[in-house]
């Protein structure tokens, strides 16, 4: 596909562009992303083309989710190339602010859930979530698309995600699509660059400590038996710090001490100074 792609980079400029479609009868969707995209953002795309005629990308290093310690200086950029392979995906329209466009001078808000952040990625990443929920409000407030494309990858930000999407009745449609992975099983993800050739080998370790102990608990084996496990497996082939390997209730995120229908199994690591994060279902 060779069509052209758009790139704005004001909240106008996007409002603007997706307010056309919509009075032009098109149902419209967006994907938002923090680039170094890979065939796991691809999917979103395709997902989203399948729910809408007409798709927005954006891709913003959102500084408020970065903790003082983390990767936002460092964290992989590449607009060119992002830009060809949406546009190659059938994207129309990238959605690319400057850090001022997003946060000018004075900004003051911040959206902030009760719960669902505060355990998981979010007790080892304090303020991660506000970060993720007040840009992600931002941006469907801004686009108000039909319909907007997370990754399952992410399975907390996607809860969180659909959460504020609701009560704050932005009345765009959360979608999850499913998580893509490379040909060894590890969850494909911008920061799987940062991994040396020996970490990348290492990896494989989190999809199969998380197969594993999926198959485990199918099995009937005791949850708490089986994490332990998994957290062995995993500190085993070089991982640590393990920040959770837990089972939890899909929606709400709360522990569970036994499978039921919508649980999740997630676990979250470093690798060196790589921190993974990786989810099945059970
Ligand atoms: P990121 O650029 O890492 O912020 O991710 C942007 C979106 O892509 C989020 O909704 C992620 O969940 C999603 N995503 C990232 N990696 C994958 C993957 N391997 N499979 C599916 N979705 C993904």
């Amino acid at each position: 596909m060779s069509q052209v792609i758009q790139i704005v980079r004001t909240p106008a400029d996007l409002r603007a562009a997706m307010a056309a479609w919509r009075k032009a009868g098109l149902r419209t969707a967006l994907v938002p992303t923090m680039g170094a995209l890979h065939a796991g953002h691809l999917a979103l795309v395709a997902e989203a083309r399948r729910r809408a005629d007409v798709v927005a990308a954006s891709i913003f290093v959102n500084p408020k989710q970065f903790g003082p310690n983390e990767d936002f200086a460092r964290y992989p950029r590449d607009e060119a190339g992002d830009a060809a392979k949406l546009r190659e995906a059938g994207c129309a329209l990238l959605f690319a602010p400057e850090v001022g466009d997003v946060y000018p001078p004075g900004f003051a808000t911040s959206v902030k859930l009760a719960g669902l952040p505060d355990v998981l990625c979010g007790a080892a990443r304090p303020g991660h979530f506000d970060g993720v929920a007040t840009v992600v409000t931002k941006l469907l407030a801004t686009a108000r698309a039909d319909v907007a494309v997370f990754g399952e990858k992410d399975w907390q930000q996607l809860a969180i995600v659909r959460r504020l999407a609701a009560d704050l009745d932005l009345g765009t449609d959360i979608v999850g699509a499913p998580i893509v992975r490379d040909g060894d099983g590890l969850a494909l993800s911008s920061r799987n660059a940062y991994l040396s050739a020996e970490e990348r080998v290492a990896a494989v370790a989190l999809p199969r400590a998380l197969g594993e102990a999926a198959a485990a608990l199918q099995a009937g084996d005791d949850v708490a038996a089986v994490l332990d496990t998994a957290r062995g497996r995993l500190a085993a082939a070089g991982f640590g710090p393990i920040d959770y390997v837990a089972l939890v209730d899909g929606a709400t995120l709360v522990a569970i001490g036994a499978p039921t229908p919508g649980a999740r199994l997630l676990a979250a690591a470093f690798l060196g100074r790589t921190r993974l994060i990786d989810n099945l279902a059970v």
